[in-house]
This record gives C-alpha cells, structure tokens and sequence, in this order.
C-alpha cells in the first residue's frame, strides 16, 4: 500500500470550559481530516486561565 501523502482539511473545533476553583479549565480540540485517505488528527490545546485566552477564541 502506498504511504499517504496527507492532505489535511479543517472540519470542526471543539471548545470546553469548566470551573477548577480560582482558574477554569480551557481546551480547543481542532479536528482535521485527510481528504485522500480520511486519517483524522485532533490538534489540542489546553490550559488554565481567569479569562478566555487567545487561542481559545
Ligand atoms: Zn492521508
């Protein structure tokens, strides 16, 4: 079999937010797919903060 040279598209973006007592809790999953082989990647990011941060607009 052929190795894929992928080809990533963007299908969709999760957000989460939950309260860890001073901070809350923030993860952005951007999830992508390849549209030759249909592989799907999720790119996460995560961390705490008082207000949103950049990323997670
Ligand atoms: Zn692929």
């Amino acid at each position: 079999m052929e190795k894929c040279e992928h080809k990533f598209v963007y299908l969709d973006t999760k957000r989460l937010r939950e309260n860890a007592g001073y901070n809350d809790h923030f993860k952005r999953i951007d999830t992508f797919f390849c549209e030759k082989c249909l592989e799907y990647i999720d790119k996460v990011q995560e961390g705490y903060a008082r207000g949103k941060p950049d990323w997670y607009l």
